[in-house]
């Protein structure tokens, strides 16, 4: 990221694709549409939303969706993960978990709701500090 402007504008690309993927949820048992979009290390985005199942340990969240996507297309790294719900929720243990295993050095999550109240947070001082990661298995 260059500077402030630069920012600005690629946190509101992702809002615009996260909103547009929480549209797209599949959630016919909890109601709740979650939209996720990700900007990876090498200038892509993508998004994902969350995807229920009558089995509900089959259920996959927007951020896992996107995730996925991403490093299915050959990404490696993300810089940026927006996170779009109604009501402004954070990002379960599991996607946590998942965002740790692909993160850049400086990844940056947006929390925002449909106020359009958003919160920009740091992944390794604020979402997942004390990561379990790839480096533990060394
Ligand atoms: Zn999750």
């Amino acid at each position: 990221m260059k500077n402030q402007n630069e920012l600005t504008k690629t946190i509101q690309e992702l809002r615009e694709i996260a909103k547009d993927f929480a549209d797209r949820a599949y959630s016919p048992y909890s109601q709740v549409k979650v939209g996720a979009a990700i900007l990876s290390s090498k200038g892509k985005t993508y998004g994902g939303c969350n995807i229920e199942n009558s089995s509900y340990g089959g259920t996959v969240c927007a951020e896992q969706v996107a995730i996925l996507k991403a490093i299915s297309e050959g990404e490696k790294k993300i810089n940026l993960v927006y996170i779009y719900t109604r009501e402004g929720w954070p990002p379960c243990g599991i996607c946590r978990q998942m965002m740790s295993e692909f993160a850049s050095s400086g990844l940056k999550i947006i929390i925002g709701d449909i106020t359009g109240k958003e919160s920009l947070l740091d992944f390794k001082k604020e979402i997942l500090p004390l990561a379990f990661t790839p480096k533990h298995l060394k």
